[in-house]
């Protein structure tokens, strides 16, 4: 076995354990191997639930050639329960959730089939009916693809009336990450799992500086280490071990996903593998959707918004020592809602981002004192520590590319037009409480200059 693979195993056996303990009423199993759907049948039979619901979109899902959804649904009368298929639209939204949720009856299992939308959405019902019933149903998630880093992970990000938001929810008690049909997956759609996974590159720098100036989550420098292979990956992409097209690559990917959902699900936040890049990216998801354009790759998106992160650093720690105090407040809340009327002239939609964003302001405000303390260690500690956090633009480009990932935005399915890219860069300030790189673009503009 190839030490990146036994890293990862080893991370992905850690925290699985670590999280089993933090929430003892659902420990979570991973069962990762080519048959692993075989499992299906003998995991119903011994949770003794009385009917399974299929959670699952009306896209066909091909599994060597072969339709996934009927072979799972065969799989699952082996249990001899009641089988109930429940089509949904692969849309994680707060709504469907509760639409689900309410068709739901006790002693059941979720079987979600499909890839991020589909379990968040999921993670999302069983949390719902767990928290409306007190009972809780046996949830197995068969992710479809290689596609997003949160599969394993307690939080679930999803559509919340405009605004999509990570939310807490329930993780699985089982995965079957079932190396044949990850395999058959579209390969754009295990390029989006390894773009979600760049975020590490950048977002650990924005975390790190959000908690030292006391505007985010404590700092966990263990989390460095469960990442770490991460890394190893992007530089051994595609991994030794086998051709190109190998399962050993889609393996490997699976548990490098599964790692980096589990680090957030540990921690109880997002931060290690969501900063300033993500938040550009659920900007643009707002501009499109909005305008009823097609959303586009998250993974591939969140890749081109990473080296354009790394970008940004690299002119802050070029220019001058950096403003890191909250921007003065004077014409701010015309500039935010000024910011929202190209997609609702009614100005609703301005004004509900002006409550979040000044909420931030005034976290921000009341911190002046600390954040000045700081900035003034910015050169001997501040910076040099933020640096080791962050991994060159160069590396990360020449990364990328490796991968076939596009990194011009207009090379991107469907491109990211210009007006699109700055309307999602400017207005990701605004869109979310959670303080990142991107919020000291106002007060430090060389920074955009440079990007
Ligand atoms: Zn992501």
């Amino acid at each position: 076995m190839s030490t990146l693979l036994h890293a990862l195993q080893q991370r992905r056996q850690t925290l699985t354990q670590m999280t089993s303990q933090h929430w003892p009423r659902h420990p979570l199993h991973v069962y990762i191997d080519h048959d692993a759907l075989d499992r299906l049948p003998a995991l119903l039979m011994q949770s003794h639930v009385k009917q399974a619901y299929l959670i699952m979109s009306e896209v066909p899902i091909m599994r060597e050639g072969y339709p996934l959804k009927p072979y799972i649904h065969q799989l699952a009368l082996q249990a001899k329960i009641r089988i109930e298929p429940i089509y949904v639209n692969s849309f994680a939204s707060s709504d469907q959730a509760q639409r689900v949720a309410t068709r739901l009856r006790c002693s059941s299992a979720v079987i979600s089939i499909g890839s991020g939308q589909i379990t968040d959405l999921c993670k999302q019902v069983c949390h719902l009916y767990e928290q409306e019933t007190g009972h809780a149903l046996y949830f197995v998630a068969i992710p479809t693809a290689n596609s997003v880093t949160s599969y394993a992970s307690h939080l679930t990000s999803i559509w919340h009336r405009d605004v999509k938001v990570s939310m807490p929810a329930r993780s699985p008690d089982v995965i079957l990450a079932d190396l044949r049909t990850l395999h058959s997956a579209p390969p754009d759609l295990s390029r989006s799992g390894l773009g979600d996974l760049a975020a590490k590159f950048v977002a650990l720098a924005d975390w790190y500086l959000a908690a030292s100036l006391g505007l985010g989550d404590p700092f966990e420098p263990r989390a460095l280490d469960w990442l770490k292979p991460i890394d190893q990956l992007y530089d051994e992409w595609p991994p030794q071990g086998g051709p190109l097209d190998s399962f050993y690559q889609t393996h490997v990917l699976c548990e490098a996903l599964l790692v980096a959902g589990l680090t957030m699900s540990v921690l109880h936040q997002s931060t290690p593998l969501s900063g300033f890049e993500h938040v550009a990216t659920h900007a643009l998801d707002i501009w499109r959707r909005q305008r009823k354009g097609e959303s586009g790759s998250h993974g591939i998106h969140v890749a081109a918004f990473s080296a354009m992160a790394s970008h940004m650093w690299e002119a802050l720690f070029a220019g001058p020592t950096p403003n890191l105090a909250a921007p003065t407040r004077s014409a701010l809340q015309e500039i935010v809602i000024s910011q929202f009327t190209a997609l609702d002239p009614t100005n609703r939609l301005g004004h509900q981002f002006w409550q979040v964003y000044s909420e931030k302001l005034q976290n921000w405000e009341q911190m002046s004192t600390h954040i000045a303390q700081r900035t003034a260690t910015w050169d001997e500690s501040l910076k040099p520590h933020l640096a080791t956090l962050l991994k060159p633009s160069r590396w990360i480009e020449s990364s990328l590319q490796r991968a076939g990932l596009p990194l011009r935005f207009t090379a991107i399915n469907p491109p990211i037009s210009p007006a699109e890219y700055l309307w999602a860069m400017g207005s990701a300030p605004f869109i979310r409480k959670r303080f990142t790189l991107g919020d000291l673009q106002i007060s430090n503009p060389w920074m955009k200059a440079s990007s």
